[in-house]
């Protein structure tokens, strides 16, 4: 951690001096950004082979299909399951480089609260049968927003939810307008964060080191790019949990005048 000293001149004690280092925290910053630029590389290069090897299992299953071969209809389909996977999982490196390039494009239009809930909760109907997720109700709020991009943040919110909580737990999502703000929430009974490590949950593959996390694959990359697709909507992100009982994730978002 960086250390700052904070002092007065001898001579005239309303004067003060702030002394210190952050050369942690640059090296740290360094260091993500050489993952990133590596992981970006690394990914780029990988979607070729797997845009073949995506053919080809289509190719199969549809072959597999015709001659009515079930073993290898169901050998195909974890194929196609693990070959998805691992499209996302590039996909994912893919928008953390394109980012940190500030290569992504806003597609803004005129939205509204009411119907981002309704598709993220549609789409938790499909998803999640591990989980009980319930929607407050919520008005018909207007936002001009990417919506596939808020969408995405909304809908990692409930995975992670799910993903770090018991399976048979509640995770609830609900909205506030005030301020001119419209602020989402979702909040679920799982392990929590350590108070530590709070400040660091956004930042680009940051992962909390705990025993409960220890069967918890992934790169700590989803609130990275949460961060900044909020900000980039001129909202702001924001979580408050405690170890042991649970988090609540929300962001909030500029109202639209109508
Ligand atoms: P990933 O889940 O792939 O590790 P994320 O960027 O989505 O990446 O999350 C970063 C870290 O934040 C996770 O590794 C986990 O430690 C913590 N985290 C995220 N969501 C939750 C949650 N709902 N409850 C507890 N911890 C969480």
């Amino acid at each position: 951690c960086a250390t700052f000293y904070a002092y007065t001149d001898p001579e005239n004690p309303n004067i003060f001096f702030f002394a210190g280092t952050t050369a942690d925290i640059t090296e740290r910053k360094m260091e993500e950004q050489r993952r990133s630029d590596f992981i970006g590389m690394v990914s780029h290069e990988l979607r070729t082979p797997l845009t073949a090897i995506k053919a080809y299992t289509n190719l199969l299953q549809r072959i597999a299909g015709k001659n009515n071969d079930k073993m290898l209809v169901s050998t195909m389909e974890k194929v196609d399951t693990q070959v998805k996977r691992m499209e996302a999982m590039i996909n994912g490196f893919l928008e953390v480089a394109r980012l940190g390039e500030g290569k992504i494009r806003l597609n803004i239009t005129r939205s509204d609260l009411a119907s981002l809930f309704k598709i993220a909760e549609e789409d938790s109907l499909v998803t999640i049968n591990s989980h009980k997720v319930i929607f407050a109700p919520t008005e018909t709020t207007p936002l001009d927003v990417d919506q596939d991009k808020i969408e995405q943040v909304l809908i990692n919110f409930i995975n992670n939810a799910v993903k770090y909580s018991p399976p048979g737990t509640t995770i609830e999502v609900s909205c506030i307008t005030k301020n001119g703000m419209a602020q989402v929430y979702v909040k679920d009974q799982g392990m929590g964060i350590p108070i530590a490590d709070q400040p660091f949950i956004f930042d680009r593959f940051f992962r909390v080191e705990s025993d409960a996390m220890k069967d918890k694959k992934g790169f700590g990359i989803g609130l990275y790019i949460c961060k900044e697709i909020i900000e980039r909507h001129h909202g702001k992100i924001g979580v408050e949990s405690t170890e042991g009982q649970g988090s609540v994730f929300w962001f909030s978002l500029p109202v639209s005048i109508i």
